[in-house]
């Protein structure tokens, strides 16, 4: 489990794991955490997941 988001980990992942992340729009960032917001997962990138755990963003 180990650099899941890094090199090899991220062929399966679609684009390698690249897209514009929900929460704060930026495109062609790695999205690589899910959350739960609402009951369904979305996937967000490290900058927001980390934001949301600190409490300085709420999703949705
Ligand atoms: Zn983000």
């Amino acid at each position: 489990m180990s650099k899941a988001h890094r090199g090899k980990g991220l062929r399966d992942q679609v684009s390698w794991g690249r897209g514009t992340c929900p929460v704060c729009k930026r495109d062609n960032v790695k999205i690589l955490y899910e959350l739960e917001a609402d009951g369904n997962k979305i996937k967000i990138c490290k900058t927001c997941k980390a934001a949301v755990a600190h409490g300085k963003k709420s999703v949705s």
